[in-house]
């Protein structure tokens, strides 16, 4: 039983259609980045044909139809993270940003020489390369949550790894490598314990099932929308309130002064604070109606449909030879992230190697089949060193994909396997 029709959904993304070296396409390369609903393709047409002109500063009628459309954006992000207000949305370009635009301006004002940031060993480059600037900078230090060797991080020492030096937390919710579901309800209840507040790289959860910031109790959490189906070059960081009340300015130039004079210069309240220059409000009006469409159908349902293809893709792969997969406990039957967390069972992104045949080998020739995964490190080489690998075949899923994806890409494994 189908959570939901995926024919219908798949005819909503044409590029699903194209077959390459006369193969139809299988597209697993999800967790680097979405296909595009043509709801959002046309969103963003529409907008430039009908409604062009930037944001905030017009007098005139069509500045106020694109920045009622921006700003309409803006409350479609909070309502589905359920965030408490509006100020708590920035417009960013994506993770990576609003990863640096916290680890930048936090560490500016609450952090100085041999002041401590926690991290954990399966963090993107972009949840360590930002913090070791600010270590660069001014000298403040890098601890890391260790791993198990079956994917999960060890909540036992990450309580110890806490000192009176601690000054946040920054974790990624959701590996983009294991597809583990970090238990973060936990890693932050135990930071606030420590009064220390907690940064959620949201990338790869956002886009997978309900995150709700004020349930998580987060302090900060970044996503990005192409991972979602939505356009590129346009993500959120969330904050509390209080804390974007607190923390200076990021860039500093248009949109986010309130008086500016060669003497002293005031600025805007958050969000705006935070978004200095022209924003790509075509790109915010995209990314709302991706979450438009991703709601109508539900996110509950879509992790559901994510976690059969997730478990139906484990109980297959693992009956290749030779084939070893990283992280990915029990195949639970968890209904909830939370369950799955709890369960020790991934999601929706699964990597591997098979014998000793090369990564790189295996996702060039399962590219000859149509077949698209992503090859390497994965922008995660701290966890490759953990792992003892130089690189995986990644396969990660989508809202879209099948069964018979799957089972093309099992077939295709087993193709190459032979060659070698
Ligand atoms: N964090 C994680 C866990 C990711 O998977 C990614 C994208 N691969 C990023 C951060 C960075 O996202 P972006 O490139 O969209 O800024």
């Amino acid at each position: 039983q189908e959570a939901y029709d995926v024919a219908s959904i798949r005819a909503d993304f044409p590029i699903l259609t194209h077959t390459v070296y006369d193969k139809p396409l299988v597209y697993l390369d999800n967790a680097a980045t979405t296909q595009k609903p043509l709801c959002v393709l046309d969103a963003m047409r529409n907008e430039y044909l009908n409604a062009n002109a930037n944001v905030h500063r017009g007098v005139h009628w069509l500045s106020q139809q694109a920045t009622d459309l921006h700003e309409a954006a803006r409350e479609t992000v909070r309502k589905f993270i359920n965030a408490k207000s509006t100020s708590e949305i920035v417009f960013t370009r994506g993770t990576t940003e609003g990863l640096n635009l916290v680890a930048s301006t936090f560490s500016d004002e609450f952090m100085k020489t041999g002041d401590e940031v926690i991290v954990s060993t399966m963090e993107h480059h972009s949840n360590i390369v930002p913090w070791q600037l600010q270590a660069r900078k001014k000298g403040i230090v890098l601890k890391v949550i260790p791993m198990t060797d079956d994917g999960k991080l060890c909540l036992d020492e990450y309580e110890k790894l806490f000192t009176d030096k601690t000054k946040i937390v920054s974790c990624t919710h959701v590996s983009n490598v294991l597809g583990t579901i970090n238990p973060v309800k936990d890693i932050i209840r135990i930071a606030h314990e420590h009064g220390v507040p907690v940064m959620i790289d949201g990338a790869q959860s956002v886009p997978h099932f309900p995150v709700d910031v004020q349930d998580l109790d987060c302090d900060f959490l970044a996503f990005s929308g192409h991972k979602m189906y939505g356009p590129t070059g346009v993500g959120i960081l969330y904050g509390k309130e209080e804390w974007l009340d607190r923390l200076p300015p990021y860039q500093g130039g248009g949109e986010m002064i309130e008086h500016v004079s060669f003497d002293k210069t005031t600025f805007e309240k958050p969000p705006l604070k935070f978004e200095a220059g022209t924003p790509d409000y075509i790109a915010t009006h995209g990314l709302a109606t991706a979450i438009d469409y991703v709601s109508s159908i539900g996110m509950a349902k879509i992790f559901a449909h994510e976690q059969n293809l997730t478990r139906y893709a484990l109980q297959q792969l693992r009956t290749i030879d030779g084939i070893k997969i990283y992280g990915h406990g029990p195949v639970a039957d968890a209904t909830s992230a939370i369950d799955a967390a709890t369960a020790g069972c991934g999601e929706a992104v699964i990597s591997f190697n098979v014998g000793n045949i090369h990564h790189a080998d295996l996702g060039t020739l399962l590219d000859r089949l149509g077949i698209a995964v992503r090859t390497g490190h994965h922008c995660a080489q701290p966890l490759m060193d953990r792992l003892g690998v130089l690189g995986t075949v990644r396969a990660s899923f989508a809202m879209y994909n099948t069964k018979e994806e799957i089972d093309a890409l099992v077939e295709g494994i087993r193709r190459v396997a032979k060659m070698f």
